[in-house]
């Protein structure tokens, strides 16, 4: 008997251990008119290596127990200081020719969120987010306001001209000549009406990640579309939009023509079809990404991972640079559809 209720616990006890391993991390660099065809080996080499390093970034926190909201923090931090994405120093031009950054941060646990936007000297725009989030009592700090904050807070503050990429300065003159007045989404499919932008190498950066302790986070930081106008914000610092995390559901980060993700508040619809009509991750990911947001006449993807750290990172674009981590330290990068 006693052996019985012996087996019976250890078996309890190795069902909850292995639920607690499930953590994972997703993380992308942005959808869009990525082809093979146009890839160098160079190039696809460089932005694996960029999504491997922000993965093991994001892995080594989840490992060691560390916090979700640690973790999606760290590995978009790396995106954002890498020149390959557009964020954080990889990041487009405004039609002033200036960078302006976007970023946010929820905490599936808490429901509690941060937001930038606007933003023109700091370093890490998703660790203003964080500071936001933790260090006042508001959601989302823009422009001006946002880096007085952050220098309070006391976040690295960078001349502008740290910004400065030749190759996304060329998109810029490149978006200009072909039609000054179109703000130009830095990842568009050319053929859509009103995306002529054809520099479709980079993308805005997000993570998603479950951790030890079943706590959902999710982080996206942008430099938004080349050639934007007139204070232009798009869906990424947007709660609900391109960034939502609820423990209860799922935890999303969303790439994309943002006018659309924002109409469509698409983070957090994926995670209301959860919540209140009980689809799957995939299904309710797919319906916004696939329907929703194309029928409307936008284009993008996300990445999700739900509660129980099931993951899905559908795109209705040529590609989208993705990349996964488990528990068990296994990384997949992708790139192309197939
Ligand atoms: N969603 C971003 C924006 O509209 C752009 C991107 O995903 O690259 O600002």
């Amino acid at each position: 008997m006693n052996r019985i209720l012996l087996s019976a616990f250890l078996l309890l006890f190795t069902v909850t251990a292995g639920a607690q391993q499930r953590y994972a991390m997703v993380i992308h660099g942005g959808a869009g008119t990525i082809l093979r065809s146009q890839m160098t080996p160079e190039k696809e080499k460089a932005y694996t290596a960029a999504l491997q390093k922000a993965l093991q970034a994001g892995y080594a926190i989840l490992k060691k127990g560390g916090s979700s909201v640690d973790a999606v923090e760290a590995a978009v931090r790396v995106m954002e200081d890498s020149p390959l994405f557009n964020a954080g120093k990889g990041a487009v031009f405004t039609a002033d020719g200036k960078n302006e950054l976007d970023a946010a941060i929820m905490d599936g646990r808490t429901l509690s969120a941060g937001a930038v936007a606007g933003v023109t000297v700091i370093r890490n725009p998703v660790t203003a987010a964080r500071a936001v989030m933790e260090r006042s009592k508001h959601v989302m700090l823009i422009g001006k306001g946002a880096e007085q904050f952050a220098k309070e807070a006391g976040l690295e503050i960078v001349d502008p001209s740290y910004f400065y990429t030749e190759e996304r300065w060329r998109a810029l003159q490149r978006a200009k000549a072909l039609d000054s007045t179109a703000t130009q989404l830095d990842h568009a499919d050319t053929t859509k009406k009103g995306a002529v932008n054809r520099d479709h190498k980079f993308g805005t950066v997000g993570a998603v990640a479950r951790d030890k302790q079943g706590n959902l986070a999710a982080a996206t930081s942008t430099g938004g579309m080349t050639n934007k106008k007139f204070g232009r914000v798009g869906d990424a610092p947007v709660i609900g939009a391109g960034t939502y995390a609820n423990n209860e559901t799922c935890a999303i980060s969303c790439t994309g023509w943002g006018e659309y993700f924002i109409r469509l508040s698409v983070a957090k619809t994926v995670s209301d079809l959860i919540e209140y009509k009980g689809l799957t991750l995939k299904a309710a990911a797919d319906e916004l990404i696939m329907k929703k947001v194309p029928a409307l006449g936008g284009d993008g993807g996300l990445i999700a991972i739900d509660k129980e750290g099931n993951i899905a990172m559908p795109f209705n674009t040529a590609g989208m640079y993705r990349g996964t981590v488990t528990e068990d330290g296994k990384v997949e990068i992708r790139i192309y559809k197939d």
